[in-house]
């Protein structure tokens, strides 16, 4: 199961393949041009993060994983193993779409082991200017998302129940997006080199260039899409309410590095209930599947 595109910074074509792993493996990104040199999934590998998140280890990078990371959450794949031939992961359409689309075609496979959870007990708050990211206890996983950007966006805000199963239909096909006026010292910065208006909503001073949109709230998507792929690197599926108020993929990995650092904030549980009925692991069914 597999898919080729170009990563959008660095424009490098890269193929794509996502492999069943053992229960308790986590998300695994593996560089198979590097000896398969595997990263793990998680806070404590982030390493530059401004517009995109990038994870690093012994100097190797895999960049921009929040999208595939997202999809991931989003549909329930706990364990797999990501294989990269390049450094960045495709953008493909620009949402996490084609990650669904990709995983739904193998099918998922349940596990013996039970899902873990990370359940969030105190509250958390990151601030920084008048960016804002928190975490809350709560009953299931939720996440409130504003955002405030010059026009055509302006002030959005977006909210998601995340364990009634609305990941597919609400967030999914949401596209990452950029201002026209921006490009050139983006491209500057070595930036967006794999950007084209079939991966990236390009917006104007009047409006949107390459419309239409997908959703009218596209953007906040966007970010709330963003948000769970960078909260992924937590390495669980989270309890807990999150609301983030104009924050970015350095605030998200704040929170992750915060949450990782003090234990005493979460724990880690399986669903209560009786076992028969707590939820299992889930990992990608393939052909090959032991
Ligand atoms: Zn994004």
């Amino acid at each position: 199961m597999e898919c080729h595109g170009v990563g959008l910074h660095s424009g490098a074509p890269v193929c794509l393949r996502i492999v069943p792993a053992a229960a308790g493996t986590g998300i695994v990104f593996r560089r198979v041009d590097l000896d398969n040199f595997e990263i793990e999934a998680t806070g404590r590998n982030v390493a530059r993060v401004s517009y995109a998140t990038s994870l690093q280890k012994q100097g190797v990078l895999i960049s921009t994983t929040e999208h595939v990371l997202s999809a991931f959450i989003g549909i329930g794949l706990d364990n797999a193993i990501v294989e990269l031939d390049n450094l960045e992961v495709p953008i493909l359409d620009g949402s996490a779409q084609p990650f669904i689309d990709l995983i739904l075609k193998a099918g998922l496979k349940q596990q013996r082991k039970k899902r873990s959870y990370l359940r969030i007990l105190r509250e958390v708050e990151v601030r920084e200017g008048n960016k804002f990211i928190a975490a809350y206890p709560a009953p299931g996983y939720s996440v409130s998302y504003k955002i405030k950007f010059a026009p055509p966006i302006g002030d959005q805000s977006f909210e998601i129940d995340l364990s009634r199963d609305q990941y597919s239909k609400e967030l999914a096909a949401a596209r990452t997006f950029g201002f026209l006026r921006e490009e050139e010292a983006m491209r500057n910065m070595g930036l967006i080199r794999g950007a084209t208006e079939q991966n990236v909503i390009v917006l104007t001073d009047d409006g949107v260039k390459n419309g239409p949109l997908r959703f009218e709230d596209e953007f906040v998507r966007h970010k709330v899409l963003d948000l769970i792929g960078d909260l992924a690197l937590l390495g669980k599926q989270i309890i807990g309410r999150i609301v983030a108020d104009r924050a970015g993929h350095a605030m998200h990995t704040a929170l992750v590095s915060r949450l990782l650092k003090d234990k005493s904030l979460w724990e880690e549980i399986t669903l209560p209930g009786p076992a028969d009925e707590r939820v299992p692991a889930m990992a990608i069914a393939t052909p090959q599947q032991a």
